[in-house]
């Protein structure tokens, strides 16, 4: 079974009807990036660069971030590094950052990801700057954090500027047309997903946050970890609909959750739309063992069937008879 997987490293990962699937990997630190080639991915989906802030006395600065983002841009050649801004707060924490030392009353809910980097412009500031710097040696791409208000947009666009702006001044190079993307993980922002297309050159649906905030279900509280549920008709909605006002749009919109790396789903997913599927490098055989099986146009009314059904119980019945096809 293990040798079978690992023929498909090098598998086109296409559907049985030909449709072109993106298989991308999340990683966390610098060194993930070899298990990221070892599994063949077509790029790195989701690089959480809050791991490099985390336990540690003191923050990295930009030379410090300038050098890993540009260790990974450099080994991915020209696969695309989808490159977040810091996401800290709830459950990442980092001691070197201002305000660690006070707890805020609900943090999930406070200033984290975005929220914490438009507080902390220098910090922020710091961050672009070594991610333009590093854009000069790959194919990097820029992506969001936590986005609620389109102003949160316009603010960090009018921060890269600013950033760019200076490098310029210094004769920096950097990649000039380098993408901006943003997350999509809280219900908010998929209802009103237009503000985002427009302002935006792709979408990464965040399914981990975008479950905890539909569902008002802590994703790491015991206690109600039974409801944490990604088949929740409104969770299934959400993340439908935010695949396809991407296609009307003409914007790619991937998924880099765990719902992407979760075998399960990837008919599901396939069936409502979606072409790239980022997630951890240890489980994108599987996913893409799953995709090359698969046939879209067998499972797009299926799948249509399943958005429409608000009973659990046929959802994970219909969801079930997805591996027939
Ligand atoms: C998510 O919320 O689904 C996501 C990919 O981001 P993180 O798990 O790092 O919050
Ligand atoms: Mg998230």
């Amino acid at each position: 079974e293990r040798s079978k997987l690992k023929r498909l490293t090098t598998a086109r990962s296409c559907t049985l009807d030909e449709k072109e699937v993106s298989l991308q990997a999340n990683i966390e630190l610098p060194q993930d990036v070899d298990q990221v080639k070892a599994v063949g991915a077509d790029g790195v989906g989701l690089f959480r660069t809050e791991f490099l802030f985390m336990n540690r006395d003191e923050l990295p600065d930009e030379d410090e971030q300038f050098e890993a983002y540009r260790s990974v841009a450099r080994a991915l050649g020209n696969k695309p590094v989808t490159i977040r801004t810091l996401d800290i707060g709830a459950d990442k924490t980092a001691r070197a950052l201002r305000g660690s030392d006070r707890p805020a009353p609900n943090p999930a809910l406070g200033l984290r990801a975005i929220r914490y980097c438009l507080a902390e412009p220098q910090i922020f500031l710091a961050q672009l700057r070594a991610i333009l710097r590093a854009s000069h040696y790959g194919r990097i791409r820029l992506l969001i954090p936590m986005l609620t208000h389109a102003s949160e947009v316009d603010q960090t666009l009018a921060l890269l500027e600013q950033a760019k702006v200076q490098l310029r001044q210094s004769r920096t190079k950097f990649d000039e047309g380098m993408e901006v993307g943003g997350m999509i993980e809280v219900p908010a922002a998929a209802l009103a997903v237009g503000h985002f297309l427009q302002r935006l050159d792709f979408l990464s649906i965040g399914t981990n946050d975008l479950i905890q905030y539909t569902l008002a279900i802590d994703r790491t509280d015991e206690t109600v970890a039974h409801l944490y549920d990604p088949l929740h008709p409104a969770v299934l909605r959400l993340i439908a609909q935010t695949i396809q006002a991407g296609q009307r749009a003409g914007r790619p919109v991937a998924v880099c959750g765990e719902m992407a790396g979760d075998p399960t789903f990837t008919r599901l997913l396939l069936g409502m739309g979606l072409r790239s599927f980022s997630m951890h490098p240890a489980l994108l055989l599987e996913v893409k063992q799953q995709v090359v099986m698969a046939d879209i146009q067998a499972l797009t009314g299926k799948v249509s069937r399943l958005l429409r059904s608000d009973d659990p119980e046929r959802i994970r019945e219909l969801l079930g008879r997805l591996g027939e096809v």
